[in-house]
């Protein structure tokens, strides 16, 4: 599957991810709705990472065009994070025209490793607990998704036979001595996050991953690098998965649009990534970012 991904990622002033073929959205910064205008209309789900701000101020306007019946679109959000909550209430109270389905989505409270149909592709979105925003054991209050896709598969031995003796061996051995299910993730997104061990992303074909800073010596405090990710720690974590793309976003405005481009470029000659490498550079919508020309190539 060729995922469709439209974004805006900027760190500090909005982040958010439409991937078309899935009817998600990934977080919900300001200006969602006015960057995907009639598109908006097909998101069936807002996954949205954690509640600062920058990924969810885009909601108020975002649901108000777009809430409809049967509760769509759904917002995942945080259990333990009493924002949503409050920000569902103050929203159903201020958008009352009830005929128009205006305030009826679903807001739905996730948490890491439980995971919630899609509605497409045989797909699931599942929470993974990210370290952005630090709290008590056991409370986690802001995530990163996973999109994963399960479908059933002839188990290896039985590859050669022929339809009629695949039949009679699920006959007379069972569907599951001969059929297996396989899980794919499709795709993994960070959100905000200090870096990760690779094993976290489990094998995505597509990783968006935010890389706030060019380098981690950049960050000004020993608290901003806890919350948050370096080129120089992204890509040699990500040379480590057999990705079929990776997209860096979430960009400090501090670097120039070249600056970026000429640091990724010098960090994927350094490790020589074997897939192509996508950025989402400050300000900028980027429409069908896999099929935009890569800033690396391998
Ligand atoms: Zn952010």
């Amino acid at each position: 599957m060729n995922l469709t991904i439209t974004g805006y990622s900027t760190a500090l002033f909005s982040t958010w991810f439409f991937v078309d073929d899935l009817a998600l959205l990934l977080d919900c910064g300001d200006g969602a709705v006015a960057g995907l205008l009639q598109k908006s209309r097909k998101v069936r789900m807002i996954a949205v990472s954690h509640a600062d701000r920058d990924h969810l101020n885009g909601l108020p306007q975002f649901l108000q065009i777009n809430a409809r019946e049967r509760g769509l679109p759904v917002v995942l959000y945080p259990r333990d994070c009493g924002s949503f909550p409050a920000l569902e209430a103050f929203l159903k109270e201020f958008d009352r025209r009830e005929e128009h389905g205006v305030g009826r989505n679903r807001w739905m409270p996730v948490i890491p490793g439980l995971s919630h149909p899609l509605g497409k592709a045989n797909a699931r979105i599942l929470p993974v607990a990210s370290r952005h925003i630090d709290t008590e054991p056991g409370i986690v209050k802001s995530l990163g998704y996973l999109v994963v896709s399960e479908h059933n598969r002839l188990r290896p031995e039985f590859a050669g036979l022929s339809e009629a003796e695949i039949v009679t061996a699920r006959h007379t051995r069972g569907d599951a001595a001969v059929i297996e299910t396989v899980s794919e993730t499709l795709l993994a997104y960070s959100a905000d996050t200090p870096i990760e061990p690779a094993d976290r992303w489990q094998r995505p074909k597509i990783l968006i991953h935010e890389s706030t800073f060019l380098h981690v010596a950049d960050a000004v405090s020993r608290a901003q690098e806890m919350r948050h990710s370096a080129l120089d720690q992204v890509l040699p974590m990500a040379a480590d998965l057999p990705l079929e793309a990776l997209i860096l976003s979430h960009f400090s405005t501090r670097y120039g649009a070249g600056e970026i481009r000429r640091a990724i470029r010098e960090g994927c000659h350094r490790i020589r990534p074997s897939f192509p490498v996508f950025a989402v550079l400050p300000g900028e919508i980027r429409r069908d970012i896999l099929s935009s020309r890569p800033v690396w190539e391998p």
